[in-house]
């Protein structure tokens, strides 16, 4: 906020956004804002289309109608590769089964993109990729490969190689839904840091304590729909839909 009381800044805007997988309507008229630095958790009961949703934030999925504005660039129905190259390098993401590169070292999974997209030297590359490492908690992890990590650890991995891309926006899609649930936590306190350092961040996620605790914003999506949104306090304590009630009676 400046002296005169302006608006946030919206990082991500969408207004009527319609989804199609065939016949099948997943994502019905969303209007979906994120303001900078807010962290906004996405629930819903199983395919409610959240990952849809995160999906064509970035481009991974084409959509029918509506619109997209992310970072000041609006994302078209179907993006050129020029398009979809503007808006990756600044919107991250990080996703449940971590999709590291497996012939790739650590290191290697991290300093690739800042060096092929970034341009970065390889030298200053590494130095981020060390430092981002040891803040992940894993520096002593930089020369093994994906398949000698705990689930944790390369989703902390994965979570340093979007960060390495110096994003404006994170996006996460259930980053702790396959890892056992010892090793949760050490993937959400990685979250919660970056949340506290004033990342934007929308988290698809199932962990309602993280939403209640780190979120700035919960918003509950059923059938394709945005059914409610609010602060954490308003949504699980004072749900307004029969719908909210009823899913949060299932996952608390
Ligand atoms: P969620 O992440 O909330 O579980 P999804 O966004 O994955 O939900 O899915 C929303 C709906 O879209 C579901 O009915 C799912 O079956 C369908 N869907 C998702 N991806 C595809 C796809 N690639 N092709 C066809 N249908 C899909
Ligand atoms: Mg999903």
């Amino acid at each position: 906020m400046n002296g005169l009381g302006a608006a946030p800044e919206i990082l991500i805007e969408t207004r009527n956004l319609n989804k199609y997988f065939g016949d099948r309507h997943v994502l019905k008229n969303i209007d979906f804002r994120v303001a900078k630095q807010e962290v906004v958790a996405l629930i819903g009961p199983s395919g409610s289309g959240k990952s849809t949703l995160l999906r064509c934030l970035n481009g991974l999925e084409t959509y029918q109608s509506g619109s997209i504005v992310i970072l000041g660039h609006r994302l078209p129905p179907v993006a050129t590769p020029q398009q979809l190259k503007v808006i990756r390098r600044d919107v991250g993401m990080v996703f449940q089964n971590f999709n590291l590169f497996p012939h790739m070292t650590v290191l290697q999974n991290i300093i690739e993109a800042p060096i092929l997209v970034r341009k970065l030297p390889k030298r200053l590359a590494t130095d981020m990729a060390e430092h981002l490492l040891a803040k992940v908690g894993l520096a002593e992890k930089r020369h093994v490969y994906p398949n000698q990590l705990s689930g944790g650890q390369k989703q902390r991995v994965a979570i340093a190689r979007a960060l390495a891309m110096q994003p404006q926006i994170l996006l996460f899609d259930e980053p702790t839904s396959a890892l056992d649930p010892e090793l949760v936590g050490d993937v959400l306190a990685v979250m919660r840091q970056l949340a506290e350092e004033a990342m934007t961040m929308v988290v698809v996620t199932h962990e309602m304590q993280f939403a209640r605790e780190v979120s700035c914003r919960v918003v509950f999506l059923a059938e394709g729909q945005i059914i409610e949104e609010g602060s954490p306090h308003e949504l699980f304590r004072h749900p307004q839909q029969e719908r909210t009630r009823l899913f949060l009676e299932r996952v608390l």
